[in-house]
């Protein structure tokens, strides 16, 4: 069985694509269906006693359009379902999306099980679609699921495409304009390594709103003109419309017109099987040049351009400094659209990558270097029993590689012998030691394969779980996925209270990197008697943490009750709480309470919006009482403008208060669901209104740390330390004045890491990190090596050898519980 998943999936809006990684290149699959076709149609129907994917369910549009389903990934996440009439049930977008993922294992011709694969996804999916992505894979078979953002997916592609020496560090924009969903994201490139730096979209703009603009503004134009109607937009477009299944045959037509005219400056739409209110019989072919076309699409192009411009003001960059912008998406194949982005962003395009594939191929690109890591059914027979830990860099840009190698078991008078699959490097049978290291040859551009053997003396080879070591030179990788919103924590999150006021604790932040984890301690707020009802709540919250946590979306609650705990844990006492996030945004939280010795794991994992009425009733009364301190703040700093927004918005939460009472638990309508957006949306406008305040705060805590790091670099810096402080500082005017926080948070960070790095050097910080480590020697996970650790620290110090005193002090911190290790490896925070 294959070591990595190698499968990658485009499970797109409108079509999708599956691809396999093999050796170093990457196969798309064709459908089968349809010849000369690598994609399928995202589109199920469902019959009476079977299901039809993909492009024969296209078909089933006009004949019976209220049994077809395309577009449901804009729905993901929601509770909304799908009637289905033919066989009187409702299917979920996750359902839907499991079939279209079902149809596509039959592109795949070797007739090999797939049991994981990397499905990607737009940029900006919360948690929430995250997971419905996931549940759809796992429905539909997949034992393991990797998320991929479709933009890294895309420069993925790009960048393997091209050879190391083309591709030079810098940051591009990738524009994916699809038939339902428009994503921007701006890719950074630096040693071999890309990152998504930011991204904005739309979930509800591409190619299916032209093809209906085409219906609306020319088609219907054309027939009213032509033939007797007297409602026929209503008629058309109404499910239960006189010519509702005309309608969609209309838009099917005006896509083949659309497509058309990517390459032909006019084109026609052939009108005919059908009536007007006269019975009049309609045979027609309305012309439609390229020119009308685009002047009906100008405001949708114009409205992806402005949020492109949005990301390049939000991160202060000019057009010079993007290298392109890299088209993918079926409707980026529009000469329009390539040159009106052009035009506007001033920001040469590049349309070097297939649009309709490239996310697959990334996709799998990105498969090549995952391993599977489920259990898996046939794992071969591990007869000796040794086990075998390898660790080495999937993708590097060095000519070598650094393999290290653990071994644990009886491994007495065993060898081992590692050869490359082109057989060209063999390292020659070396005696098995525990630990072995070995410089790995690799060949350029391409992925190596090595297998390490293991032999006896006889020269037998010895069964162990080692596998195939894999290592792509000169390859791309990604440098993780960044996180696309906040995490964070709710404190005092006990709805049931009276009067809570909730605060929002960073867990971890917008574009860091996944995988994170994090361990808070805080205290309860109060008493769990042992036996009782009485709960703690711990919720986890997505979206910006300088925000209410009534602006942002609940990803996850963990409950402990009483009934759970085996003694009374009183007020005050402290619980910690670790929280993990895997790259594919999975959810796991560890709550551990000292009093009690106890420790409960949660997996939380929704997949639809949970909404307890309680808690909505509960945070529209918080929003209204924030408001009215907010107003009088306000007006107290002469901030009358403010003040008017928020009076405004306070009228808003007034009426959602009222409103909230009528609210039930049992009410199948889509109402809470409704009121819960309405109740985000003006929480972010109070947020708004009031991050002038916020910044104001920022900017005290930036020159606070400005007065820190210029202490230590005046103190202990090198000309380079003094160079980079003055090149943070030269920004200063920039990000003090901009609109978002961001800016300075960045700022923030970039002085704490600097200070840190200097005092790390510094023998007194060295020192004194040194005592404060070996203050709570009970922390240590081996005590025999933290003593001798100390030992050799205490002789460091002596000698005066800091180099020495400093990997001690590293050495110690990797004794430490990981939840530890963070803090005391920086320079500021204690621990
Ligand atoms: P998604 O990412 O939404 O699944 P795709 O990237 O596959 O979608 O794009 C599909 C859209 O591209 C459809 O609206 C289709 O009409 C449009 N499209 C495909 N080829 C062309 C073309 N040659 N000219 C214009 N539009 C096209
Ligand atoms: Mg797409």
């Amino acid at each position: 069985m294959e070591k990595m998943i190698n499968f990658g999936i485009d499970l797109g809006t409108t079509n999708s694509t599956i691809a396999k990684f093999v050796k170093g290149e990457v196969e798309v699959f064709k459908n089968p269906l349809q010849t000369g076709s690598e994609t399928l149609p995202s589109v199920v129907y469902y019959k009476k006693d079977k299901v039809v994917v993909g492009t024969n369910a296209r078909t089933y549009f006009e004949r019976d359009g209220k049994n077809v389903f395309g577009t449901f990934k804009r729905k993901m996440g929601t509770t909304e379902s799908f009637k289905v009439k033919s066989i009187n049930q409702s299917k979920t977008p996750i359902e839907l999306s499991a079939e279209i993922l079902k149809e596509l294992k039959g592109f795949v011709h070797s007739g090999e099980i797939i049991e994981a694969a990397v499905i990607t996804i737009p940029a900006s999916f919360d948690v929430i679609q995250s997971n419905a992505t996931k549940e759809a894979g796992y429905l539909a078979g997949f034992k393991q699921v990797i998320l991929l953002q479709e933009p890294i997916a895309a420069s993925l592609a790009y960048a393997n495409k091209h050879k190391e020496k083309d591709l030079v560090d810098g940051q591009w924009l990738v524009y994916d304009l699809g038939g339902g969903t428009f994503d921007v994201a701006l890719i950074k490139i630096k040693d071999g390594e890309m990152k998504v730096l930011d991204h904005e979209g739309d979930n509800f703009l591409g190619g299916a709103d032209f093809d209906n603009l085409i219906v609306e503004k020319i088609v219907i134009p054309y027939l009213n003109k032509n033939y007797q109607f007297t409602d026929l937009e209503n008629e058309l477009k109404s499910a239960s419309g006189k010519y509702n299944n005309v309608y969609y045959r209309l838009v099917k037509l005006a896509e083949d017109a659309k497509i058309a005219l990517s390459n032909r400056t006019s084109s026609e739409i052939e009108v005919r099987d059908m009536k007007d209110d006269n019975d009049e019989e309609i045979d027609i072919s309305i012309d439609i040049t390229r020119s009308e076309f685009e002047s009906i699409i100008k405001d949708y192009i114009d409205n992806t351009t402005d949020m492109v411009k949005k990301i390049l003001v939000r991160n202060s960059l000019k057009p010079s400094d993007l290298q392109f912008t890299l088209m993918v998406g079926g409707s980026t194949y529009m000469p329009y659209v390539r040159k009106r982005v052009e035009e506007i962003l001033q920001i040469p395009i590049n349309c070097d990558i297939d649009p309709t594939t490239a996310i697959a191929i990334g996709a799998a690109y990105y498969a090549g270097t995952k391993e599977k890591n489920f259990e898996q059914d046939n794992k071969e027979k591990n007869v000796s029993g040794i086990k075998v830990r390898l660790a080495y860099q999937k993708t590097t840009k060095e000519e070598e590689e650094i393999l290290a190698g653990r071994f644990d078991g009886n491994i007495e008078g065993l060898f081992y012998q590692i050869t490359r699959e082109d057989m060209g490097y063999d390292s020659g049978r070396k005696t098995l030691i525990n630990r072995i290291s070995e410089d790995l040859p690799l060949v350029k551009d391409s992925y190596n394969f090595f297998r390490l053997t293991i032999l006896d003396g006889q020269n037998n080879v010895v069964e162990t779980d080692s596998e195939l070591i894999g290592i792509a030179q000169g390859k791309y990788n990604v440098a993780g996925q960044p996180l696309p919103h906040d995490i964070c924590i709710e404190r005092d999150t006990d709805p049931e209270m009276e009067n809570n006021s909730t605060k929002l604790e960073l867990l971890f932040q917008k574009n860091t990197i996944l995988p994170q984890k994090k361990t808070i301690t805080v205290a309860l707020n109060k008493s769990i008697l042992k036996g009782t009802t009485e709960k703690i709540f711990i919720n986890v919250l997505e979206g910006p943490y300088t925000a209410l946590p009534e602006a942002n979306q609940s990803v996850g609650c963990l409950v402990i009750d009483g009934s759970k705990v085996s003694r009374d844990i009183v007020r005050n006492a402290d619980i910690e709480i670790t929280i993990e996030m895997s790259e594919s945004r999975d959810l796991k939280a560890t709550v551990y309470i000292p009093m009690s010795d106890q420790q409960f794991t949660g997996v939380f994992n929704p997949s639809k919006r949970q909404l307890p009425i309680a808690k909505l009733q509960d945070e529209v009364g918080t929003l209204s009482g924030k408001l009215d301190s907010e107003i009088s703040d306000a007006v107290e700093r002469e901030d009358y403008e403010t003040a008017d927004i928020l009076t405004v918005l306070k009228k808003q939460v007034d009426t959602l208060v009222i409103n909230s009472n009528s609210l039930t638990d049992d009410d199948v309508t889509d109402k809470k669901f409704q009121f819960e957006d309405s109740k985000r949306k003006i929480a972010q406008e109070i947020d708004n209104a009031t991050k002038g305040k916020r910044i104001a705060l920022l900017k005290i805590k930036y020159n606070e740390d400005k007065e820190w790091c210029k202490e230590i670099v005046d103190e202990n810096g090198n000309d380079h330390d003094h160079k980079i402080f003055g090149e943070i500082v030269g920004r200063e005017l920039a990000f003090l004045n901009s609109v978002t926080p961001i800016k300075i948070m960045e700022a923030i960070e970039e002085l704490t890491d600097l200070g840190g790095n200097i005092l790390w050097r510094t023998p007194l910080f060295l020192e004194g990190r040194f005592n404060r480590l070996v203050d709570k020697p009970q922390l240590f996970n081996d005590q025999e090596q933290a003593k001798s650790l100390i030992e050799a620290g205490n002789l460091a110090i002596k000698n005066k050898n800091f180099d020495r005193l400093r990997e001690i002090n590293w050495g110690l911190i990797s004794l430490l519980p990981k939840s530890a290790q963070q803090d005391a490896s920086t320079g500021k925070i204690g621990f």
